[in-house]
């Protein structure tokens, strides 16, 4: 199995991942999750600090469209990284917005330019990177969550909730996620927000 180099770039308590093929230099990098609204200067300077030039980074994907997540989506796209989408996150891309105020400095997500794809073609584009994954829909925190789920195990699960934690969520949905996961052979988790963990 291919080897995988996973970086965190995130500030401001999200967590940001840069995965790529270990390839050496100028490997084609994605970038899951996209920082906060109006902090692109940040995010640069994180992605810089590791040695992922914005340059490397062939695509950005939202595990789902919250600001914490989402928010530099657009600044991305005009500075050259195109958007992942899969096809059922397009409709939460323009409700994002309700939650965002005019000091937030979000640049709105335009629709007609993004790569959409379907999760099932989701390893094919990966492969084309050198990335042995797939992107799944795992809704639970919201009906738009997916994960990118690396065959090494490592799962990339944005804010799925973990099962110990369900509040307002559907536990239903969000144990089927899990199973989900495990199921494609998930194996540590990391998420959003806290410390890379094993796969609850
Ligand atoms: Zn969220």
């Amino acid at each position: 199995m291919s080897q995988i180099d996973i970086l965190n770039v995130g500030y401001r308590s999200t967590n940001y991942w840069v995965i790529s093929a270990r390839g050496g230099a100028r490997s084609p990098r994605i970038l899951v999750d996209l920082g906060w609204p109006g902090e692109m200067g940040q995010l640069r300077a994180r992605l810089k600090q590791v040695g992922a030039p914005l340059e490397e980074i062939r695509y950005g994907l939202a595990t789902h469209y919250h600001i914490d997540h989402a928010g530099l989506a657009q600044e991305l796209k005009l500075a050259g990284v195109p958007l992942l989408v899969i096809d059922l996150q397009q409709s939460a891309i323009p409700l994002m917005k309700r939650w965002i105020k005019p000091q937030d400095r979000y640049v709105e997500i335009t629709l007609h330019d993004n790569v959409v794809i379907t999760c099932a073609e989701s390893r094919a584009l990966l492969a084309r990177l050198g990335i042995a994954g797939e992107i799944l829909h795992t809704p639970g925190h919201s009906d738009d969550s997916v994960s990118l789920l690396l065959d090494t195990g490592a799962a990339f699960t944005g804010d799925l909730t973990a099962p110990a934690f369900v509040s307002v969520e559907d536990p239903a949905v969000v144990a089927a996620s899990w199973q989900l996961l495990r199921e494609r052979g998930a194996t540590t988790v990391y998420p959003g927000h806290g410390p890379v963990r094993p796969t609850p």
